[in-house]
């Protein structure tokens, strides 16, 4: 089969990690003869440098003209000084909403082999991790009305509306349940339902969406609780669906506990197969060209683009299974380095995982 896949690379250690989540993928292309057709598109600051502006016209159309887009970092301490609208992070809030991803993937996933660099009590996360968190994405709060305004006695006041519709709650409920059955066939919902009435909404219409899903276990957690348990008890989840503001979140609570960073991949899915792919992690400006970026988490997001948008889960498993072997080899990149280890650079990591395909 032939994939159109847009990159890309952005700033910082971007377009380093970038670089080997390609290598990897064209090794899994020879191996399972398939074809990637990759078209290099400017975002960022680089696209600031380059074009005038973090988010050009024609890398949006050409992303949009591909199967799917996998992503870098953007942003560096260059462009700091830029005003809001023009900062290259703007460039990420432009795609998601020109791409219609409305569904953000976090996988916290705690390897064997890492586990020493898991925050909490061996016990808790004994016999290894896998959550999901799927967070409404285009939604609520963030995108809600907002304004000041003048008070009689309380000088000025802010606000920012918090709105779902059912029509939101239910395209993310659907994707979470869908998720669920492919894994352990259950879905937490967290919301706020004993006070906010956008959660109440939300808890209806998350268990509508449940009735055709009869394989998979609903709960309900309130979000203060979900905050509590995700770090007494982790191993009980499997699937979380939330909101945009209580994913944003719970996504990095639940991130931290598997450890580092440069481990962490991401998903933002459409409406039907489309997606876009990228680390959880920044541009990392401090480490960006010395060769100590870690790419695994850039690695892994590709591997998650071949499961959700290709549907090729079995050239996905086999990345995931070659990040593991390198792991349980002994290699490391700085970030996850202990003693007796073997210490490679972005590039190596790359390449042992490509020659482990
Ligand atoms: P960051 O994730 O770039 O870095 C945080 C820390 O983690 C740094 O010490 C960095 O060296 C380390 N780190 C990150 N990724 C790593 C990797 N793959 N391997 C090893 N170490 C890694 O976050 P930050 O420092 O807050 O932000 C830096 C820049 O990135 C800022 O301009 C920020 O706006 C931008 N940013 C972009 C995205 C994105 O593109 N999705 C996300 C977050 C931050």
């Amino acid at each position: 089969m032939n994939y159109k896949i847009a990159v890309i690379p952005g700033d910082g250690i971007g377009p380093e990690v970038t670089r080997e989540a390609v290598k990897v993928l064209d090794a899994v292309a020879k191996k399972f003869g398939h074809t990637f057709e990759y078209n290099y598109l400017l975002a960022g600051g680089a696209a600031i440098d380059e074009k005038g502006k973090c988010l050009p016209e024609e890398t949006v159309k050409a992303a949009k003209d591909s199967d799917a887009v996998l992503l870098g970092a953007v942003g560096g301490p260059k462009w700091d000084n830029l005003p809001g609208e023009e900062r290259p992070e703007k460039a990420l809030l432009g795609l998601r909403k020109a791409l219609g991803l409305f569904a953000n993937l976090r996988p916290a996933i705690m390897f064997d082999e890492l586990k020493g660099a898991c925050p909490l009590k061996e016990e808790k996360v004994e016999g290894g991790l896998d959550i999901l968190v799927v967070r409404e994405l285009t939604g609520g709060i963030y995108f809600g009305e907002r304004g000041v305004k003048d008070t009689d006695d309380m000088g000025k006041a802010a606000y920012d509306v918090e709105m779902y519709s059912e029509k939101e709650v239910e395209r993310v409920a659907e994707i979470a349940f869908s998720m669920a059955m492919k894994r352990n066939k259950k879905v937490t919902s967290v919301d706020k339902a004993n006070v906010l009435e956008s959660s109440r909404l939300w808890r209806k219409t998350t268990a509508k969406v449940a009735e055709k899903y009869p394989e998979v276990s609903l709960e309900n957690f309130y979000v203060d609780n979900a905050a509590m348990q995700l770090v007494y008890n982790p191993k009980q989840f499997d699937v979380i669906v939330t909101s945009n503001i209580f994913g944003d979140i719970l996504s990095d609570e639940a991130s931290m506990i598997t450890g580092s960073i440069g481990m962490l991949p991401s998903a933002s899915l459409a409406e039907g197969e489309f997606g876009m792919y990228e680390p959880v992690h920044g541009s990392a400006p401090d480490i960006a060209g010395t060769g100590k970026a870690n790419p695994m988490a850039a690695v892994l997001s590709a591997a998650m683009m071949l499961k959700y948008t290709f549907g090729l889960s079995e050239e996905s498993d086999a990345i995931e299974n070659a990040v593991k072997k390198v792991l349980g080899e002994g290699y490391r990149t700085p970030d996850i380095m202990t003693e007796g280890k073997t210490l490679i650079t972005t590039s190596e990591a790359g390449t042992l995982i490509a020659d482990r395909i």
